[in-house]
């Protein structure tokens, strides 16, 4: 069968044929991918969990280098080490404090001295003390406010030191409290504050623990703004370790919380600073008391303590007391031995922050749970592990970001795929379609090419015998009469110009199938033209007693071939001879249109069933008639072509049994 079909149909096949191969081999590795799909994207998953756990390990480890780097026994000098130490502190926000410890394992930094050691003072009997004597006597058992504070007074002519001044100073504030003169306490405690912030009394207290929450109360009421300096003051020296901090320390920080709360304060950015310091106070205190006892126990253990250094000879070291939410870094090798306290969590989460995903293929979460997940399945992809060996107990969990990532990739996948085969599918079937309407087109083409031959042979027979009979009859001089002689030249020539116009179709189709047709236009006078396609054919015309009608206006001019347009129009008459039955009417008409030229040639004839109006220009087609009429199917093919050839177009219109009607329209050219 393939021998039977055209190249391209061949074509058609091996491209089914290869359509149907790819496919199938598609669909085979389709099915394989997906089934691989789950477990590679399993695997990669795991691959990036295990990497992206590695990166935050290191990540960790980075960052406590960065936070301990540069400190050695160089700085290891109280002032600049805890500059230092402040400085780390307040650039990564997982330092919850930074310390520096005495040898003797007392804190330098926070400067927390706890209960105050009581200090055996030499009570010189000066005449500083014994005039400060009698002002107390006058205050507290006399209630003399007045002639105690003559005394305090006097005292300060006397006084030996600085310890002194300040004794009297704070004595002379708590008469003058008691006395209603604010004005005065208020210098006085105020002196006491900027002057002698430093100074304990005899029980190891600072003056400005009395000082402070006595200037609290007094302004209270009246112009607190006025005191907000002494306070900020206060505060920051304290804050800094020059006031010594102790179990005092965090109700004296109350007293200024209430104060701030009470008291509505322009000065909001002093305002603001003093939350700050009672905030970092409150954190130093907390952590003197929480860890001091095991920072010195530490400190005296020093080297000979097992923990791993974690960098720069800090070692991680989870507190006793504390939870496990806390460590300290502490370095123990310096002069001062220092550390920082360091939140675990916000250290995990600053990590867990930055960008340690980039190159991976998919997004993951990552959390720190206490114990190991019992949730863990395998289709959840949790990976638990170990963070870093520097917090053992410290486990890391990290799982896909989008909980149904395989779900969701095999289901793209699978829709990837499915739409990919139906497509195949319909590729496949629409390429058999296509296969089998070219095979039976093919088949019909075949069909109609040999009944063409038969036709051609039949139709050349029929001439040339009559020919060969008339011709003989004259060669032989059976023919007497010049009547009868003329008759049988005149169906010589005619049969002669019969076959002419049919070889002549036969020609111009062929030139047609090649692609080449010549046309020669010229500006021609229609009528004549049809003149002489009619006198063509006017030997039947009379032969068979038509009446023909000529409607011709012999005005119009148009660029044509004259030779192809007698052709065409030759073929249309010579249709509506052969067609005609009983009413052998002709109409010819040629009339004009806007711009254009109409040619009509109408027959009485047989008609032209409805449904196969369409199909007569089409090459080798012939309707069945029941009387066998001689034809080639190529008549109107070779018109249609012409009239195509002139920019032109043909219609028809028709009736069975009542005729039919070609139109012709073609551009029309001035006259
Ligand atoms: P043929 O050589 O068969 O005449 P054509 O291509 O000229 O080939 O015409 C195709 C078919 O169209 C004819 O077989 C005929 O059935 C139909 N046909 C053409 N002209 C007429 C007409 N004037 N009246 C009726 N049928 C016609």
């Amino acid at each position: 069968m393939i021998n039977s079909l055209k190249p391209a149909s061949r074509l058609t096949i091996i491209f089914i044929l290869a359509v149907i191969l790819s496919g199938s081999v598609l669909t085979y590795f389709s099915i394989n991918n997906i089934s691989n799909l789950k477990e590679l994207t399993e695997k990669r998953i795991l691959e990036e969990q295990r990497e992206l756990s590695s990166r935050f390990s290191t990540a960790i480890q980075n960052n406590i280098e960065k936070v301990t780097d540069g400190f050695n026994n160089e700085i290891s000098l109280s002032p600049a080490l805890k500059d230092s130490l402040l400085k780390r502190t307040s650039e990564y926000g997982f330092i919850i404090q930074p310390f520096i410890l005495k040898n003797n394992d007392q804190f330098l930094h926070p400067n927390f001295i706890g209960i105050p050691e009581n200090l055996t003072v030499v009570k010189l009997l000066s005449r500083f003390n014994s005039v400060f004597r009698k002002g107390e006597e006058a205050e507290f058992f006399e209630k003399d406010q007045g002639k105690s504070k003559e005394y305090y007074l006097s005292c300060l002519g006397y006084s030996t030191g600085r310890n002194d001044s300040v004794k009297a100073l704070n004595a002379l504030g708590r008469v003058s409290v008691k006395l209603n003169d604010v004005k005065n306490a208020m210098t006085y405690y105020n002196l006491v504050i900027s002057e002698y912030f430093p100074v304990t009394d005899d029980n190891g207290l600072p003056y400005s623990y009395y000082a402070l929450p006595q200037l609290l109360k007094i302004t209270n009421a009246n112009n607190p703004e006025t005191i907000l300096p002494s306070v900020e003051f206060c505060l920051e020296k304290m804050n800094t370790g020059s006031v010594p901090l102790n179990y005092n320390t965090e109700e004296l920080i109350n007293l200024v919380t209430e104060w701030l709360k009470d008291n509505t304060l322009n000065n909001r950015e002093r305002s603001a600073n003093i939350i700050k310091l009672t905030e970092s106070l409150k954190k130093q205190v907390q952590f003197s008391i929480k860890y001091g006892d095991e920072l010195s126990e530490l400190v005296k253990k020093g080297n000979s303590e097992s923990h791993v250094v974690a960098a720069n000879d800090f070692k991680v070291v989870n507190p006793v007391s504390g939870s496990n939410l806390e460590f300290f870094l502490i370095n123990t090798n310096l002069k001062n031995p220092a550390g920082f306290l360091i939140d675990r969590k916000k250290l995990l989460n600053t990590v867990a922050r930055t960008d340690l995903q980039h190159g991976f293929e998919f997004d993951y979460k990552i959390e720190f749970p206490a114990v190991y997940n019992s949730n863990t399945t395998e289709d959840n992809l949790f990976y638990t592990t170990q963070l870093n060996p520097l917090f053992p107990e410290q486990l890391i969990e990290i799982k896909p970001d989008d909980e149904n990532l395989i779900k969701d990739l095999i289901k793209r996948r699978g829709w990837i795929y499915g739409i990919a085969s139906v497509l195949l599918l319909v590729a496949m079937f629409l390429g058999v379609v296509l296969i089998l309407r070219d095979i039976s087109r093919e088949k019909h083409l075949a069909r109609l090419r040999s009944d063409f031959i038969s036709n051609i042979t039949h139709e050349l027979k029929t001439p040339l015998t009559s020919i060969r009979m008339y011709a003989e009859s004259l060669m032989m001089g059976r023919v007497k009469s010049d009547q009868v002689q003329k008759e049988y030249l005149s169906v010589v020539v005619n049969e002669t110009d019969r076959l002419k116009r049919m070889i002549n179709n036969i020609l111009e189709f062929s030139k047609m199938e090649k692609g080449k047709p010549e046309y020669h236009f010229i500006k021609s006078n229609l009528a004549f033209i049809l003149n002489e396609a009619i006198h063509e054919v006017n030997y039947w015309f009379e032969k068979e007693h038509f009446e023909v009608v000529n409607e011709l206006d012999e005005t119009i001019y148009a660029e044509v071939d004259p030779e192809k347009m007698k052709q065409a129009v030759g073929n249309l008459l010579s249709n509506a001879i052969k067609y005609s039955t009983n009413t052998k009417k002709i109409f010819i008409r040629l009339f004009k249109k806007p711009e254009r030229v109409c040619i009509e040639v109408e027959d009485q004839g047989m008609g032209i069933p409805e449904d196969k109006l369409s199909r007569i220009f089409d090459q080798f087609y012939r309707i069945e008639q029941k009387e066998s009429i001689s034809g080639t199917g190529l008549g109107l093919t070779v018109v249609k072509e012409i009239i195509e050839a002139h920019h032109g177009s043909i219609s028809v219109t028709s009736e069975i049994g009542k005729g039919s009607r070609f139109m012709v329209i073609i551009p029309l050219c001035g006259t």
